[in-house]
């Protein structure tokens, strides 16, 4: 059995499929645990363009229960995957995982709080300054306990070719955060399928970045493995590298969440 706990419906504008196509499939593969964490939709509709809008909650929600209903044998866990700022604080603890009863938030670092601006994390992680708020923003987020896991911490990977010291001070802090507050980190399963027209340095997708998870191998964590699948199809698609990276550096795998921890 494969579990994945990131998985998006046709609601953030870049993913198809709804919740019970998505459960479907993780089913006719004999998988019974699926978490289901859409971009999430933010009380303000900020950056529109990559989730649901706000109004779009509630027929979210209601896809989630449709599928349990269809498929009762499954545990279909409720979830969305979150960008952290300390105005969304209270709707996430209080109205997602408190009052809408979310099993699961996922903390992600899509974009990168720096001098009061927000940088794209996929483009714009170039400049050393910009990697440590990186650095600095996934363990403000960790501290917030809010999340049962960072995804794609290693998205950076995006912005370099090569590996260099400010990436490694930036790793260091992601992963001290990660031991400290216990918070796992994921072997994202679709930055394998981001590959490069040509690899670069050996490099064939910008990540998971392996330089990242050799020095995780040496901290007190936890990895997940996930699809991060945008497509039906994609329901369990590149777990297993994953996994097999975290099993060639020796990382402790966990397959199910912690919540609340
Ligand atoms: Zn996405
Ligand atoms: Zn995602």
């Amino acid at each position: 059995m494969t579990t994945n706990f990131h998985t998006h419906t046709f609601r953030c504008k870049h993913a198809t499929g709804d919740v019970i196509d998505y459960a479907k499939a993780a089913f006719q593969q004999g998988n019974l645990v699926l978490g289901i964490s859409d971009h999430v939709a933010l009380p303000d509709d900020r950056w529109p363009e990559v989730r649901m809008a706000f109004d779009q909650l509630d027929a979210y929600e209601a896809a989630i229960d449709t599928a349990r209903e269809h498929l009762p044998e499954m545990q279909i866990l409720k979830g969305m995957e979150c960008e952290y700022d300390t105005v969304y604080h209270g709707y996430f603890e209080d109205e997602l995982l408190g009052r809408r009863k979310y099993d699961y938030l996922i903390g992600a670092g899509h974009y990168t709080p720096l001098n009061g601006a927000w940088l794209n994390s996929f483009s714009e992680l170039g400049p050393p300054k910009a990697l440590a708020a990186y650095g600095r923003y996934l363990a403000e987020m960790m501290a917030t306990g809010l999340f049962a896991f960072i995804a794609h911490p290693d998205i950076f990977g995006c912005s370099h070719d090569t590996w260099n010291a400010d990436l490694e001070a930036c790793s260091r802090d992601i992963l001290e955060a990660a031991q400290a507050t216990q918070t796992p980190l994921e072997i994202n399963g679709n930055g394998f399928r981001k590959i490069f027209s040509s690899p670069t340095n050996g490099r064939e997708n910008p990540y998971p970045w392996r330089p990242f998870w050799e020095m995780a191998a040496d901290y007190d964590i936890q990895v997940i493995c996930n699809a991060d699948a945008h497509h039906p199809h994609q329901v369990t698609a590149n777990i297993n590298h994953s996994q097999a990276l975290a099993k060639r550096l020796n990382l402790t795998v966990v397959d199910s969440l912690k919540w609340p921890k």
